[in-house]
């Protein structure tokens, strides 16, 4: 593994990872896919100061016509942690393997390929102190999540780009730390709210983190989000409820506000390629970056970290196991991204949206609020949007002929 940053022993933040300083939920998808991994991972999780939460009961769902969403426990825990303790979390269980080596300041700079652009070869990089190195390799994963080196690579070698889809939305994110005051409210450890699409796009998440602090992202989309703490306060204050507002105004502020702009949640058809280099293979945001409001991207590149290592195994006897990997990553990766896609195009809720709106997304939109008013009254519908959301189970879920008939008898009331 070369990774271009310094990794500190510590949970720590670092230029590579920006988006590490807001909030980071961990689906439950995602957790069991890095439990797969690493057999034990919930359990470092905890161990490391996470904080459990209960699916459904201890996150309180502000949106509007729900203020709060009825809270029930629906059977599930996951974990609220820090980015920075789940990258730390994660490279200790990496660093425990043998047969890996992390190399650290080594940014790479070019994946190498045979002339005619067939087969790569290996990777050039750069150690810190400017001397270049190559390295050898039989597969080489870009992981390294804006997937520049993939793409320069197939132009280097006159080789088409993959076409892109790309959902323009422009959203600011600020986010700050507070100290959990000892007065916070017992009914609930975290709280998300929903302005009211299309005319109120703000919105924010407030979680528990390991030390028994609370991490609050506020986001919209248009201008940058003030950077300074009382701008930040003001923002939450404007929120369309109060709840967060209320429980920061008077708590300690441990950090300074940090801010991101997202400008659009791209998917990259790799898998309409005709032909791709033998042993490359782009993962995670270098493939499909979604818009982070949904928290969806950590869990989909540990879904695809899995299916790579489920193809591997597959491939273990075959004569060439790289050949067909790249194809057969590409396309089975599909399943797992069509969840995921068709939550990050909730975004056309909004008018100023770019990209291709569905045609059929007025039904779609009518669809999701009928099917939230049935979630709220009836717990095993509500378990079940949770566990899409969650990826634990895919959108089709909602096509079963009993819940579109459900679904289809709320929207006729309308
Ligand atoms: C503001 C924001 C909030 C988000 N919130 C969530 C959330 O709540 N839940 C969620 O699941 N996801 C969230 N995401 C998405 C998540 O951060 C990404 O989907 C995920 O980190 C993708 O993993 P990756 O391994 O593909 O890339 P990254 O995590 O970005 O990792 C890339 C790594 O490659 C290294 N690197 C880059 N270039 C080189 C090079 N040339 N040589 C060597 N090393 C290199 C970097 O230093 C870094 O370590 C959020 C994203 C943003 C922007």
């Amino acid at each position: 593994m070369l990774e271009r940053d310094t990794l500190l022993s510590e949970p720590a933040h670092r230029a590579g990872t920006p988006q590490a300083r807001h909030v980071h939920g961990l689906l439950l998808s995602g957790q069991r896919a890095l439990s797969e991994l690493f057999p034990g991972f919930e359990q470092d999780l905890a161990r490391a100061g996470a904080v459990p939460l209960r699916a459904g009961l201890d996150v309180r769902v502000e949106r509007p016509g729900y203020d709060p969403f009825p809270q029930r426990d629906l059977g599930w825990s996951g974990y609220a942690v820090s980015r920075p303790t789940i990258e730390r979390t994660v490279r200790r269980r990496v660093e425990g393997h043998a047969n890996i080596t992390l190399r650290q300041r080594c940014r790479v700079k070019e994946v190498l390929a045979s002339p005619d652009g067939a087969m790569v070869t290996g990777v050039r990089y750069e150690n810190d102190d400017g001397t270049s190195e190559t390295m050898a390799a039989d597969l080489v994963v870009d992981a390294s999540g804006r997937g520049a080196l993939t793409l320069a690579l197939l132009q280097s070698v006159g080789r088409p780009l993959p076409e892109e889809t790309t959902i323009g939305i422009n959203l600011g994110y600020a986010t700050c730390i507070f100290a959990i005051p000892n007065d916070a409210s017992t009914d609930w450890k975290g709280v998300m709210t929903f302005g009211e699409a299309p005319r109120d796009s703000r919105g924010a998440l407030m979680l528990p983190l390991e030390g028994n602090r609370w991490m609050v992202t506020v986001g919209h989309r248009g201008d940058v989000l003030p950077g300074d703490a009382e701008g930040f306060l003001a923002f939450a204050q404007s929120l369309r409820t109060p709840t967060i507002y209320n429980a920061i105004r008077h708590s300690k502020r441990l950090d300074g506000v940090a801010r991101y702009g997202f400008p659009e949640s791209v998917r990259r058809h790799f898998e309409r390629l005709d032909g791709f280099p033998r042993g490359l293979l782009p993962i995670g945001d270098a493939i499909c970056r979604f818009n982070p409001v949904y928290g969806q991207g950590m869990s989909v590149a540990a879904l695809e970290a899995c299916l790579l290592k489920r193809l591997l195994e597959r491939a273990e006897e075959d004569s060439d196991p790289i050949a067909g990997l790249a194809p057969s990553f590409f396309s089975e990766m599909q399943a797992l991204i069509e969840t995921p896609w068709s939550v990050a195009m909730l975004d056309f809720a909004f008018p100023e949206t770019r990209g291709e709106r569905p045609a059929d997304f007025e039904t779609t939109l009518k669809f999701g609020i009928a099917l939230t008013r049935l979630a709220a009254e009836d717990p095993a519908v509500h378990r079940l949007t949770i566990e899409v959301q969650h990826l634990l189970k895919p959108r089709s879920v909602y096509r079963d002929p009993n819940l579109m008939r459900r679904v289809f008898a709320r929207m006729a009331e309308v």
